[in-house]
Protein backbone atom coordinates (compact mmCIF):
# COMPACT_ATOMS: atom_id res chain seq x y z
CA UNK A 1 0.00 0.00 0.00
CA UNK A 2 1.56 3.14 -1.14
CA UNK A 3 2.21 5.79 1.77
CA UNK A 4 -0.97 8.18 1.18
CA UNK A 5 -3.33 5.11 0.71
CA UNK A 6 -1.68 4.34 4.25
CA UNK A 7 -2.28 8.04 5.74
CA UNK A 8 -5.76 8.20 4.54
CA UNK A 9 -6.51 5.06 6.76
CA UNK A 10 -5.14 6.28 9.73
CA UNK A 11 -6.81 9.39 9.70
CA UNK A 12 -10.39 7.55 9.10
CA UNK A 13 -9.32 4.64 11.71
CA UNK A 14 -7.97 7.41 14.46
CA UNK A 15 -11.60 9.57 13.73
CA UNK A 16 -13.95 6.48 13.89
CA UNK A 17 -12.71 3.68 16.55
CA UNK A 18 -16.16 2.48 16.94
CA UNK A 19 -17.63 2.22 13.59
CA UNK A 20 -16.37 -1.24 12.54
CA UNK A 21 -18.64 -1.62 8.80
CA UNK A 22 -18.15 1.63 7.95
CA UNK A 23 -14.04 1.05 8.43
CA UNK A 24 -14.21 -2.71 7.15
CA UNK A 25 -15.95 -0.95 3.21
CA UNK A 26 -13.10 1.53 3.64
CA UNK A 27 -10.38 -0.92 3.79
CA UNK A 28 -11.47 -3.23 1.30
CA UNK A 29 -11.69 -0.71 -1.12
CA UNK A 30 -8.79 1.07 -0.24
CA UNK A 31 -7.11 -2.08 -0.98
CA UNK A 32 -8.86 -2.56 -4.63
CA UNK A 33 -7.74 0.71 -6.21
CA UNK A 34 -4.18 0.67 -4.67
CA UNK A 35 -2.75 0.13 -8.19
CA UNK A 36 -4.92 3.15 -9.86
CA UNK A 37 -4.13 5.69 -7.27
CA UNK A 38 -0.73 6.41 -9.42
CA UNK A 39 -1.40 10.33 -10.30
CA UNK A 40 0.20 13.15 -8.30
CA UNK A 41 -3.07 15.51 -8.45
CA UNK A 42 -4.73 12.37 -6.55
CA UNK A 43 -2.68 13.59 -3.02
CA UNK A 44 -2.15 16.90 -4.08
CA UNK A 45 -5.78 17.23 -4.15
CA UNK A 46 -6.26 14.96 -1.46
CA UNK A 47 -9.03 13.00 -3.60
CA UNK A 48 -8.84 10.00 -1.06
CA UNK A 49 -9.65 11.49 1.73
CA UNK A 50 -12.73 13.23 0.33
CA UNK A 51 -13.87 10.03 -1.32
CA UNK A 52 -13.69 7.75 1.74
CA UNK A 53 -16.08 10.53 4.31
CA UNK A 54 -19.54 11.49 3.54
CA UNK A 55 -20.34 15.04 2.10
CA UNK A 56 -22.50 15.52 4.70
CA UNK A 57 -24.21 13.23 7.73
CA UNK A 58 -26.73 14.21 10.34
CA UNK A 59 -29.15 12.10 12.39
CA UNK A 60 -32.59 12.93 14.37
CA UNK A 61 -35.23 11.97 16.29
CA UNK A 62 -38.19 9.97 15.03
CA UNK A 63 -40.54 10.06 17.89
CA UNK A 64 -43.95 7.58 17.24
CA UNK A 65 -46.81 6.47 18.96
CA UNK A 66 -48.13 2.87 18.49
CA UNK A 67 -51.11 1.17 18.43
CA UNK A 68 -51.75 1.04 22.36
CA UNK A 69 -51.03 4.55 22.86
CA UNK A 70 -47.39 3.90 23.84
CA UNK A 71 -44.47 6.34 22.79
CA UNK A 72 -41.46 4.91 20.83
CA UNK A 73 -37.99 6.90 20.41
CA UNK A 74 -35.91 6.17 17.16
CA UNK A 75 -33.20 7.55 15.38
CA UNK A 76 -33.16 7.92 12.22
CA UNK A 77 -30.05 8.59 9.97
CA UNK A 78 -29.02 10.00 6.46
CA UNK A 79 -25.70 10.11 4.89
CA UNK A 80 -25.15 12.02 1.78
CA UNK A 81 -22.24 10.57 0.91
CA UNK A 82 -21.54 11.95 -2.56
CA UNK A 83 -22.66 14.54 -4.93
CA UNK A 84 -19.72 13.97 -7.69
CA UNK A 85 -21.50 12.61 -10.32
CA UNK A 86 -25.80 13.43 -9.58
CA UNK A 87 -27.84 13.95 -6.92
CA UNK A 88 -27.50 11.99 -3.78
CA UNK A 89 -29.45 8.52 -4.05
CA UNK A 90 -29.37 5.52 -1.82
CA UNK A 91 -31.85 3.17 0.33
CA UNK A 92 -33.47 3.95 3.83
CA UNK A 93 -32.81 0.64 6.03
CA UNK A 94 -35.69 0.08 8.95
CA UNK A 95 -33.87 -2.69 11.32
CA UNK A 96 -32.71 -2.44 14.29
CA UNK A 97 -28.97 -3.01 13.39
CA UNK A 98 -28.91 0.28 11.86
CA UNK A 99 -26.32 2.37 13.36
CA UNK A 100 -24.12 5.53 12.34
CA UNK A 101 -22.17 3.00 10.81
CA UNK A 102 -24.12 0.75 9.13
CA UNK A 103 -25.37 3.96 7.09
CA UNK A 104 -22.19 5.10 6.37
CA UNK A 105 -21.15 1.81 5.02
CA UNK A 106 -23.97 1.59 2.78
CA UNK A 107 -23.89 5.24 1.68
CA UNK A 108 -19.94 4.52 0.81
CA UNK A 109 -21.63 1.21 -1.24
CA UNK A 110 -23.64 3.34 -2.85
CA UNK A 111 -21.53 6.04 -4.09
CA UNK A 112 -19.52 3.04 -6.60
CA UNK A 113 -22.23 1.08 -6.86
CA UNK A 114 -24.08 3.85 -8.65
CA UNK A 115 -20.88 4.97 -10.49
CA UNK A 116 -20.97 2.76 -13.40
CA UNK A 117 -24.74 2.78 -13.98
CA UNK A 118 -24.16 5.34 -17.01
CA UNK A 119 -26.75 7.56 -15.19
CA UNK A 120 -26.26 10.79 -13.17
CA UNK A 121 -26.79 9.46 -9.71
CA UNK A 122 -24.15 10.40 -6.65
CA UNK A 123 -24.45 8.32 -3.27
CA UNK A 124 -26.54 8.46 0.01
CA UNK A 125 -27.49 6.00 2.85
CA UNK A 126 -29.99 5.85 5.38
CA UNK A 127 -32.82 4.77 7.35
CA UNK A 128 -33.79 4.16 11.44
CA UNK A 129 -33.16 1.51 14.39
CA UNK A 130 -37.09 0.72 13.93
CA UNK A 131 -38.24 -3.11 13.38
CA UNK A 132 -41.01 -3.03 11.49
CA UNK A 133 -41.34 -6.84 12.76
CA UNK A 134 -44.84 -7.74 13.86
CA UNK A 135 -46.01 -3.82 13.08
CA UNK A 136 -49.28 -2.76 12.10
CA UNK A 137 -49.43 -0.98 9.25
CA UNK A 138 -51.33 2.10 11.45
CA UNK A 139 -47.92 2.22 13.09
CA UNK A 140 -45.66 1.64 10.01
CA UNK A 141 -47.39 4.86 8.18
CA UNK A 142 -46.86 6.99 11.52
CA UNK A 143 -43.32 5.84 12.06
CA UNK A 144 -43.01 6.88 8.57
CA UNK A 145 -44.70 10.15 8.79
CA UNK A 146 -42.67 11.32 11.31
CA UNK A 147 -39.48 9.97 9.82
CA UNK A 148 -40.50 12.50 7.03
CA UNK A 149 -41.49 15.11 8.93
CA UNK A 150 -37.57 15.68 9.77
CA UNK A 151 -36.24 14.52 7.14
CA UNK A 152 -38.47 16.46 3.94
CA UNK A 153 -36.33 19.21 4.07
CA UNK A 154 -32.40 17.69 3.26
CA UNK A 155 -34.03 15.62 0.31
CA UNK A 156 -35.51 16.74 -3.26
CA UNK A 157 -35.13 15.49 -6.53
CA UNK A 158 -32.22 17.37 -7.48
CA UNK A 159 -30.81 17.02 -3.72
CA UNK A 160 -31.06 13.71 -2.40
CA UNK A 161 -33.37 11.09 -3.62
CA UNK A 162 -34.58 8.32 -0.81
CA UNK A 163 -35.46 4.59 -2.18
CA UNK A 164 -36.16 1.17 -0.05
CA UNK A 165 -33.28 -0.93 1.68
CA UNK A 166 -34.19 -3.83 4.53
CA UNK A 167 -37.54 -2.87 5.99
CA UNK A 168 -38.33 -0.60 3.33
CA UNK A 169 -40.49 -1.62 0.95
CA UNK A 170 -43.35 -0.36 -1.64
CA UNK A 171 -45.80 0.25 1.50
CA UNK A 172 -43.07 2.44 3.24
CA UNK A 173 -42.25 4.16 0.20
CA UNK A 174 -45.73 4.65 -0.43
CA UNK A 175 -46.48 6.33 3.42
CA UNK A 176 -42.71 8.21 3.23
CA UNK A 177 -43.99 9.81 -0.65
CA UNK A 178 -47.71 10.85 0.88
CA UNK A 179 -45.83 12.48 4.28
CA UNK A 180 -43.63 14.16 1.83
CA UNK A 181 -46.36 15.38 -0.82
CA UNK A 182 -48.41 16.52 2.10
CA UNK A 183 -45.87 18.84 3.78
CA UNK A 184 -44.49 20.06 0.54
CA UNK A 185 -47.07 20.69 -0.98
CA UNK A 186 -45.97 19.32 -4.56
CA UNK A 187 -46.17 15.78 -6.21
CA UNK A 188 -42.31 16.08 -7.16
CA UNK A 189 -42.00 12.41 -8.19
CA UNK A 190 -38.79 12.06 -8.33
CA UNK A 191 -38.29 12.96 -4.93
CA UNK A 192 -38.16 9.32 -3.75
CA UNK A 193 -37.62 5.62 -5.92
CA UNK A 194 -39.47 2.77 -5.40
CA UNK A 195 -42.92 4.33 -5.76
CA UNK A 196 -46.06 2.28 -6.04
CA UNK A 197 -47.17 1.69 -10.25
CA UNK A 198 -50.24 3.67 -9.56
CA UNK A 199 -48.16 7.11 -8.49
CA UNK A 200 -45.13 7.00 -10.52
CA UNK A 201 -43.20 4.34 -10.09
CA UNK A 202 -41.25 2.14 -12.40
CA UNK A 203 -42.28 -1.26 -13.82
CA UNK A 204 -39.44 -4.23 -12.46
CA UNK A 205 -38.22 -1.82 -9.63
CA UNK A 206 -39.05 -4.26 -6.83
CA UNK A 207 -37.10 -7.13 -8.67
CA UNK A 208 -34.55 -5.55 -10.50
CA UNK A 209 -31.92 -5.95 -8.08
CA UNK A 210 -32.51 -9.31 -8.56
CA UNK A 211 -32.96 -9.38 -12.16
CA UNK A 212 -29.71 -7.01 -12.38
CA UNK A 213 -27.32 -9.67 -10.33
CA UNK A 214 -28.45 -12.96 -12.58
CA UNK A 215 -27.51 -10.34 -16.01
CA UNK A 216 -24.33 -10.24 -14.43
CA UNK A 217 -24.20 -13.74 -13.42
CA UNK A 218 -25.09 -14.45 -17.06
CA UNK A 219 -22.02 -12.75 -18.64
CA UNK A 220 -19.34 -14.27 -16.35
CA UNK A 221 -21.24 -17.53 -16.90
CA UNK A 222 -20.59 -16.68 -20.69
CA UNK A 223 -17.21 -15.62 -20.67
CA UNK A 224 -16.44 -19.09 -19.32
CA UNK A 225 -18.05 -20.61 -22.03
CA UNK A 226 -21.05 -21.72 -19.84
CA UNK A 227 -24.89 -21.07 -19.64
CA UNK A 228 -27.09 -20.61 -16.64
CA UNK A 229 -29.10 -23.93 -17.72
CA UNK A 230 -28.87 -26.71 -14.86
CA UNK A 231 -27.14 -24.35 -12.78
CA UNK A 232 -28.14 -24.62 -9.21
CA UNK A 233 -28.09 -21.71 -6.84
CA UNK A 234 -27.95 -21.26 -3.02
CA UNK A 235 -28.93 -18.13 -1.81
CA UNK A 236 -29.95 -16.31 1.36
CA UNK A 237 -33.12 -13.85 2.39
CA UNK A 238 -36.28 -14.49 0.99
CA UNK A 239 -36.99 -10.62 0.18
CA UNK A 240 -37.33 -8.68 -2.78
CA UNK A 241 -33.53 -9.38 -3.34
CA UNK A 242 -34.11 -13.26 -3.50
CA UNK A 243 -37.17 -13.10 -5.03
CA UNK A 244 -36.36 -11.63 -8.38
CA UNK A 245 -32.82 -13.40 -8.47
CA UNK A 246 -35.15 -16.86 -8.39
CA UNK A 247 -37.58 -15.24 -11.05
CA UNK A 248 -34.22 -14.08 -13.49
CA UNK A 249 -32.47 -17.71 -12.48
CA UNK A 250 -35.65 -19.92 -13.50
CA UNK A 251 -36.57 -17.96 -17.00
CA UNK A 252 -32.97 -18.27 -17.72
CA UNK A 253 -33.07 -22.04 -16.86
CA UNK A 254 -30.88 -22.04 -13.85
CA UNK A 255 -32.59 -22.76 -10.64
CA UNK A 256 -32.67 -21.60 -6.81
CA UNK A 257 -32.15 -24.51 -4.44
CA UNK A 258 -32.17 -22.60 -1.02
CA UNK A 259 -33.70 -19.60 0.95
CA UNK A 260 -32.70 -18.18 4.02
CA UNK A 261 -34.12 -16.22 7.39
CA UNK A 262 -33.43 -15.43 10.58
CA UNK A 263 -34.79 -19.17 11.45
CA UNK A 264 -32.79 -20.96 8.87
CA UNK A 265 -32.75 -22.18 5.37
CA UNK A 266 -34.94 -24.64 3.17
CA UNK A 267 -33.52 -26.83 0.35
CA UNK A 268 -35.85 -27.55 -2.23
CA UNK A 269 -34.35 -29.35 -4.65
CA UNK A 270 -36.70 -28.81 -7.65
CA UNK A 271 -35.76 -24.94 -6.93
CA UNK A 272 -38.30 -22.45 -6.59
CA UNK A 273 -39.22 -22.25 -10.33
CA UNK A 274 -42.63 -21.95 -10.49
CA UNK A 275 -45.44 -19.01 -9.98
CA UNK A 276 -47.08 -20.90 -7.54
CA UNK A 277 -43.67 -20.73 -4.97
CA UNK A 278 -42.70 -16.77 -6.17
CA UNK A 279 -45.95 -16.26 -5.28
CA UNK A 280 -45.89 -17.92 -1.65
CA UNK A 281 -42.40 -16.52 -0.83
CA UNK A 282 -43.46 -12.66 -1.89
CA UNK A 283 -46.58 -13.35 0.59
CA UNK A 284 -44.21 -15.21 2.91
CA UNK A 285 -42.27 -11.87 3.13
CA UNK A 286 -45.11 -9.47 3.67
CA UNK A 287 -46.98 -11.52 6.19
CA UNK A 288 -44.30 -9.69 8.22
CA UNK A 289 -43.35 -13.20 10.38
CA UNK A 290 -39.74 -12.96 9.27
CA UNK A 291 -39.59 -17.03 9.11
CA UNK A 292 -38.79 -19.33 6.11
CA UNK A 293 -39.68 -22.25 7.40
CA UNK A 294 -43.25 -22.16 6.14
CA UNK A 295 -42.02 -22.62 2.71
CA UNK A 296 -40.81 -26.65 3.88
CA UNK A 297 -43.78 -27.49 5.23
CA UNK A 298 -46.07 -25.81 2.45
CA UNK A 299 -43.61 -27.63 -0.72
CA UNK A 300 -42.82 -30.65 1.41
CA UNK A 301 -38.88 -29.67 1.45
CA UNK A 302 -36.41 -30.19 4.02
CA UNK A 303 -36.13 -26.84 6.32
CA UNK A 304 -32.60 -26.71 8.38
CA UNK A 305 -33.14 -24.68 11.76
CA UNK A 306 -30.43 -22.46 12.70
CA UNK A 307 -28.48 -23.25 9.19
CA UNK A 308 -26.87 -21.16 6.74
CA UNK A 309 -27.30 -22.17 3.48
CA UNK A 310 -23.87 -22.31 2.00
CA UNK A 311 -23.23 -25.91 2.93
CA UNK A 312 -25.79 -26.76 0.18
CA UNK A 313 -24.25 -28.47 -2.97
CA UNK A 314 -24.60 -25.94 -5.77
CA UNK A 315 -22.41 -24.54 -8.86
CA UNK A 316 -23.24 -20.85 -7.93
CA UNK A 317 -23.71 -18.94 -4.52
CA UNK A 318 -25.58 -15.66 -4.19
CA UNK A 319 -25.84 -14.01 -0.99
CA UNK A 320 -29.13 -11.80 -0.83
CA UNK A 321 -29.68 -11.18 2.91
CA UNK A 322 -27.37 -8.63 5.20
CA UNK A 323 -23.65 -8.02 5.27
CA UNK A 324 -21.26 -10.09 7.25
CA UNK A 325 -23.05 -13.19 6.56
CA UNK A 326 -20.70 -15.04 5.00
CA UNK A 327 -17.48 -16.05 7.48
CA UNK A 328 -14.18 -17.25 6.52
CA UNK A 329 -15.48 -21.08 7.61
CA UNK A 330 -18.52 -20.81 5.27
CA UNK A 331 -16.49 -19.69 2.48
CA UNK A 332 -14.09 -22.54 3.41
CA UNK A 333 -17.02 -24.47 2.85
CA UNK A 334 -18.07 -22.71 -0.26
CA UNK A 335 -14.69 -24.32 -1.76
CA UNK A 336 -14.69 -27.35 -0.08
CA UNK A 337 -18.42 -28.00 -2.05
CA UNK A 338 -16.58 -26.99 -5.77
CA UNK A 339 -19.11 -24.09 -6.03
CA UNK A 340 -17.46 -21.98 -9.01
CA UNK A 341 -19.46 -18.88 -8.91
CA UNK A 342 -19.47 -16.29 -6.05
CA UNK A 343 -21.42 -13.54 -7.23
CA UNK A 344 -22.90 -10.57 -4.16
CA UNK A 345 -26.05 -9.18 -4.80
CA UNK A 346 -26.51 -7.91 -0.90
CA UNK A 347 -23.79 -4.95 0.36
CA UNK A 348 -20.47 -6.75 1.80
CA UNK A 349 -22.26 -10.20 2.76
CA UNK A 350 -18.46 -11.44 3.65
CA UNK A 351 -16.36 -10.67 5.85
CA UNK A 352 -13.00 -9.62 5.27
CA UNK A 353 -11.36 -12.36 5.15
CA UNK A 354 -13.98 -14.68 3.92
CA UNK A 355 -13.91 -12.42 0.89
CA UNK A 356 -10.10 -12.26 0.23
CA UNK A 357 -10.14 -16.19 0.85
CA UNK A 358 -12.71 -16.48 -2.20
CA UNK A 359 -11.29 -13.65 -4.43
CA UNK A 360 -7.97 -15.50 -4.18
CA UNK A 361 -9.09 -18.66 -4.97
CA UNK A 362 -8.53 -20.04 -8.63
CA UNK A 363 -11.21 -22.68 -8.27
CA UNK A 364 -13.88 -19.72 -7.97
CA UNK A 365 -15.18 -16.37 -10.27
CA UNK A 366 -15.98 -13.63 -7.72
CA UNK A 367 -17.91 -10.61 -8.42
CA UNK A 368 -18.23 -8.08 -5.72
CA UNK A 369 -22.25 -6.13 -4.75
CA UNK A 370 -20.88 -2.60 -6.13
CA UNK A 371 -21.20 -4.24 -9.44
CA UNK A 372 -23.97 -7.29 -9.78
CA UNK A 373 -25.71 -5.14 -6.68
CA UNK A 374 -26.39 -2.24 -8.77
CA UNK A 375 -29.74 -3.25 -10.57
CA UNK A 376 -32.24 -2.13 -8.11
CA UNK A 377 -30.57 1.51 -8.04
CA UNK A 378 -30.01 1.21 -11.62
CA UNK A 379 -34.05 0.62 -12.06
CA UNK A 380 -34.51 3.63 -9.45
CA UNK A 381 -32.59 5.92 -12.06
CA UNK A 382 -34.69 4.76 -14.55
CA UNK A 383 -37.98 5.45 -12.45
CA UNK A 384 -36.73 9.22 -12.17
CA UNK A 385 -36.01 9.31 -15.82
CA UNK A 386 -39.61 8.32 -16.15
CA UNK A 387 -40.85 10.85 -14.27
CA UNK A 388 -39.12 13.75 -15.64
CA UNK A 389 -40.45 12.68 -18.86
CA UNK A 390 -43.75 12.01 -17.14
CA UNK A 391 -44.12 8.48 -19.03
CA UNK A 392 -43.88 5.16 -18.20
CA UNK A 393 -41.93 2.55 -20.09
CA UNK A 394 -42.99 -1.24 -20.44
CA UNK A 395 -41.98 -3.82 -18.57
CA UNK A 396 -39.93 -5.37 -21.60
CA UNK A 397 -38.33 -2.20 -22.14
CA UNK A 398 -37.23 -1.53 -18.12
CA UNK A 399 -36.27 -4.79 -18.32
CA UNK A 400 -34.05 -4.33 -21.68
CA UNK A 401 -32.55 -1.29 -20.62
CA UNK A 402 -31.53 -2.96 -16.62
CA UNK A 403 -30.00 -5.61 -19.22
CA UNK A 404 -27.89 -3.23 -21.01
CA UNK A 405 -26.54 -1.33 -17.27
CA UNK A 406 -25.56 -4.57 -16.35
CA UNK A 407 -23.55 -5.62 -19.23
CA UNK A 408 -21.99 -2.21 -19.56
CA UNK A 409 -20.92 -2.50 -15.66
CA UNK A 410 -19.62 -5.97 -16.25
CA UNK A 411 -17.56 -4.73 -19.50
CA UNK A 412 -16.27 -2.08 -17.50
CA UNK A 413 -15.21 -3.67 -14.85
CA UNK A 414 -13.76 -6.62 -17.08
CA UNK A 415 -11.76 -3.75 -18.60
CA UNK A 416 -10.11 -2.30 -15.77
CA UNK A 417 -9.18 -4.72 -14.22
CA UNK A 418 -7.33 -6.22 -17.46
CA UNK A 419 -5.90 -2.55 -18.05
CA UNK A 420 -4.22 -2.52 -14.16
CA UNK A 421 -2.74 -6.54 -15.09
CA UNK A 422 -5.19 -7.84 -12.68
CA UNK A 423 -6.45 -10.83 -14.68
CA UNK A 424 -10.48 -11.26 -14.20
CA UNK A 425 -10.89 -9.48 -11.23
CA UNK A 426 -14.16 -8.13 -11.85
CA UNK A 427 -14.41 -6.51 -8.13
CA UNK A 428 -10.82 -4.96 -8.36
CA UNK A 429 -11.79 -4.16 -12.23
CA UNK A 430 -15.47 -2.76 -10.54
CA UNK A 431 -14.15 -0.45 -7.89
CA UNK A 432 -10.92 0.94 -10.34
CA UNK A 433 -13.65 1.82 -13.15
CA UNK A 434 -16.30 3.61 -10.47
CA UNK A 435 -13.15 5.18 -8.88
CA UNK A 436 -11.69 6.45 -12.00
CA UNK A 437 -14.95 8.17 -12.78
CA UNK A 438 -16.17 10.02 -9.39
CA UNK A 439 -12.21 10.98 -8.17
CA UNK A 440 -12.13 12.44 -12.76
CA UNK A 441 -15.51 13.91 -11.73
CA UNK A 442 -14.99 15.65 -8.36
CA UNK A 443 -11.09 17.05 -9.87
CA UNK A 444 -13.12 18.46 -12.68
CA UNK A 445 -15.57 20.45 -10.50
CA UNK A 446 -12.49 21.43 -8.45
CA UNK A 447 -12.66 21.92 -4.09
N1 LIG B 1 -30.55 0.12 -1.25
C1 LIG B 1 -30.91 -0.04 -2.57
C2 LIG B 1 -29.78 -0.49 -3.43
O1 LIG B 1 -28.81 -0.25 -3.81
C3 LIG B 1 -31.68 1.09 -3.18
C4 LIG B 1 -30.95 2.23 -3.77
C5 LIG B 1 -31.85 3.13 -4.60
O2 LIG B 1 -32.69 2.61 -5.32
O3 LIG B 1 -31.69 4.34 -4.50
O4 LIG B 1 -29.70 -1.35 -3.92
Amino acid sequence: MNEYIARVLERLERLYPNEPEYLQCVRAWLDMIAPAVDRPEYERLDVLSRMVEPERMFSFLVPWQDDQGATHTNHGYRVQFSSAIGPYKGGLRFHPSVTASVVKFLGFEQTYKNALTGLPIGGAAGGADFDPRGRSNREIMRFCQSFMFNLYRYIGSDTDVPAGDIGVGVREIGYLYGAYKRVTGRAESSALTGKGLTYGGSKIRQAAAGFGTVYFLARMLEHQGEELAGKRIAISGFGNMSWGVCRKAAELGGRVVTLSGPDGYVYDPDGVVTQEKFDFVRDLRSSGLDRVEPYAEKFGVTFYPGKKPWEAPVDIVIPCAAENEITVDDAVLILANGVRYYVEAANMPASADALKLLRLSPKILTAGAKAAGSGGVAVSALEMVQNSLRYSWSRREVDEKLRGIMSSIYDASAAAAEEYGLGYDLIAGNDIAAFKKISEAMIAQGL
